[in-house]
C-alpha cells in the first residue's frame, strides 16, 4: 500500500509509513433482526440477534445488496464501544450479537474486542462474513465465534478472482477452518442467472460442504437487481431447482429470498416437521433440547443437527 492510500477494503490506510484505521470503533447500523435473516436457520432458531455493521469490504461484489455502506466509507457512522455491545444485546433481548451487513473482518480488532465481551456476559458471537479472511486473523476470530454464515459465491476461481477480486481457495479453507473449530456453519450461495446457477456449480459447492459434513444449512438466496449488476433477477423456478440439485449432497438446504418458499425442515428419522417457517419466522415446537443440551426431535427423540 502506497504512502498516504488506503487498501482495497478503504478502511486500512498507509500514514507516513504507519498503518491506520480511520474507521475503527466507527459502525454504520446496529439493529435487531431475526436470526433467521443472517441468514442462520439452525442456531438458536427464533432468537433476535443484535446486529451491527461497518463500512468497508475487501472484496467489490458487482451484485452487493449492501453497496451503499461496503464499497465506499462515506456512510454515516458513529462510535461505538466494543464493550457496550453485550449490554446492548441484552436490552435489546438478543441471544447473540452478530457482526454483519458489510465485511466485519476487515474491522477484525474491534471485532474480536467485542467477541471477547459478549462471550464474557454469557451471549453468542454471529459472524456473517465473505470468507475470505486468512490466518491468524480467522483463527482469532473464529476463536470466539458460536456461529458463521460465509458466503460461497460461486465454485469459478476466475470469477471470484476477475468479477469479485476475492480468491474461492481463501473462502474453502476458512469454511473448513471454522467447521474444524467446532463453530456452527452454514453457507449462502447468492443464485446470479448466467453466472452461477448451472447444476453443475451448485452440486460442486453442495459437494464440498457435504465433504465436510452433510447436515451444514445451505442456502441458495434469489438475486435482485442491485448496484452494477443489471441481470434480471433469478426465477423462484431456478432457486427450487437448484436446492433440489444441493439436496442430494445435503440434508439442509433452503431457497431464500422468496416469498413462496416455505422451509419446513423434517425430522431425518420420523419425518415430524421439527421448525416451520414463513419468511423470516419461525415455530420451532418440533424441537427439544435433551438432557445432554443437544437438540432433539420433540416427537421422537432423535439428535438433529441445531444449536439451540
Ligand atoms: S463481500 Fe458482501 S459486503 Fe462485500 S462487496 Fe461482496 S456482497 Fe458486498
Amino acid at each position: 500500500m502506497a504512502a498516504g492510500s488506503s487498501g482495497i477494503c478503504k478502511v486500512r490506510k498507509n500514514e507516513g509509513g504507519r498503518l491506520v484505521l480511520p474507521f475503527a470503533g466507527r459502525v454504520s447500523s446496529v439493529a435487531v433482526d431475526p436470526i433467521e435473516k443472517k441468514p442462520l436457520y439452525h442456531f438458536k432458531p427464533g432468537s433476535a440477534a443484535l446486529s451491527i455493521g461497518f463500512v468497508g469490504c475487501n472484496l467489490r461484489c458487482p451484485f452487493c445488496q449492501n453497496w451503499g455502506i461496503s464499497q465506499g466509507v462515506d456512510a454515516p457512522t458513529e462510535p461505538l464501544d466494543p464493550g457496550e455491545c453485550a449490554a446492548l444485546a441484552r436490552h435489546a433481548r438478543s441471544a447473540s450479537v452478530a457482526y454483519t451487513y458489510s465485511e466485519p473482518a476487515v474491522h477484525a480488532e474491534w471485532v474480536i474486542e467485542a467477541m471477547a465481551s459478549v462471550r464474557a456476559a454469557g451471549l453468542s458471537n454471529v459472524l456473517v462474513t465473505n470468507g475470505c479472511v486468512l490466518p491468524p486473523a480467522s483463527t482469532e476470530l473464529l476463536a470466539r465465534c458460536d456461529a458463521v454464515n460465509v458466503d460461497l459465491k460461486s465454485w469459478d476461481a476466475d470469477f471470484y478472482r476477475r468479477e469479485l477480486g476475492g480468491e474461492l481457495e481463501a473462502v474453502k479453507a476458512f469454511i473448513a477452518e471454522a467447521f474444524g473449530a467446532g463453530v456452527h456453519v452454514e453457507a449462502t450461495t447468492l443464485v446470479l442467472p448466467g453466472a452461477n446457477d448451472s447444476d453443475d456449480e451448485i452440486d460442486a459447492m453442495a459437494a464440498f460442504l457435504a465433504s465436510l459434513s452433510p447436515d451444514i444449512p445451505y442456502h441458495l438466496s434469489a438475486y435482485r437487481p442491485m448496484h452494477r449488476w443489471t441481470k434480471p433477477a433469478t426465477s423462484p423456478d431456478s432457486v427450487v431447482r437448484l436446492a433440489a440439485v444441493a439436496r442430494r449432497r445435503l440434508r439442509h438446504v433452503y431457497a431464500g429470498n422468496l416469498a413462496s418458499e416455505r422451509n419446513d425442515d423434517p425430522c431425518p428419522a420420523c419425518g415430524a416437521v421439527l421448525a416451520r417457517r414463513a419468511g423470516y419466522s419461525v415455530d420451532s415446537s418440533g424441537l427439544a433440547k435433551g438432557p445432554d443440551g443437544e437438540a432433539r426431535c420433540a416427537a421422537c427423540g432423535e439428535r438433529v443437527a441445531y444449536r439451540l
